[in-house]
């Protein structure tokens, strides 16, 4: 069973934990540098994205969090987590850092004020059966992926259509976010898919790099 960390500095950690515990890994919260360093890979919650990176740096993980996803390490964000993991943000406060990894520009808060929250069925690539049912809350949605990132899910209909809600990538494609907030739904299938991702890491390092 993988070792996955949820970032619990705020947000939505306990949701991830179960989530994470009913797709078949073993989560433990990370708060410290030695906790970062010891997972096989983390998942940043929802929540606000502002207040989770300045904890991140109050706590000295921000740092040791880009060393590890620059080197690798699978991570999922969801929400405020896929801002996170943007390399590049917009509508972000004056300053606004994040990790990075994922070669994509967030639009925070995207969905405006009229829509702040509101729940839609994606069609997600890699995810079997039926659609996922989407939660939105205050939502980010990815303006533009560059070469080093796929988008997976988009927005059908309405105002917002065919923007990106979903999307893979980063310097080992063990990079996953979403705009969304499967934590919340009771569908496992998100979850299960980084559970793979992580796996499949895993043992991809194992086989090391030259017997490939
Ligand atoms: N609007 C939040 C932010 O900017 C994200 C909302 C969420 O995670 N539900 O961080």
């Amino acid at each position: 069973q993988p070792e996955i960390g949820v970032l619990a500095l705020q947000g939505d950690v306990r949701e991830h934990v179960h989530a994470l515990e009913a797709a078949g890994a073993r989560p433990v919260l990370v708060r410290r540098p030695s906790e970062v360093e010891a997972v096989d890979a983390i998942v940043l919650p929802g929540g606000e994205s502002t207040t989770i990176v300045r904890l991140a740096r109050t706590f000295d993980v921000l740092e040791p969090l880009r060393a590890r996803i620059a080197g690798g390490m699978p991570a999922y964000g969801s929400c405020a987590g896929m801002i996170l993991l943007a390399d590049r943000i917009l509508d972000g406060v004056e300053g606004q850092e994040t990790v990075g990894g994922l070669d994509v520009t967030v639009r925070r808060n995207a969905f405006g004020r009229q829509v702040d929250s509101f729940e839609a069925d994606v069609d997600f690539t890699g995810v079997e059966g039926p659609d996922v049912h989407a939660v939105f809350i205050r939502a980010p949605w990815v303006e533009e992926t560059g070469p080093g990132a796929q988008p997976l899910a988009r927005v059908r209909g309405g105002e917002a259509d065919g923007r990106i809600v979903a999307v893979r990538g980063g310097p080992t494609g063990a990079l996953l976010a979403t705009s969304f907030h499967p934590e919340l739904t009771g569908d496992l299938r998100v979850h299960a898919l980084f559970v793979d991702l992580v796996r499949d890491s895993a043992s991809d390092r194992a086989e090391g790099p030259v017997n490939r």
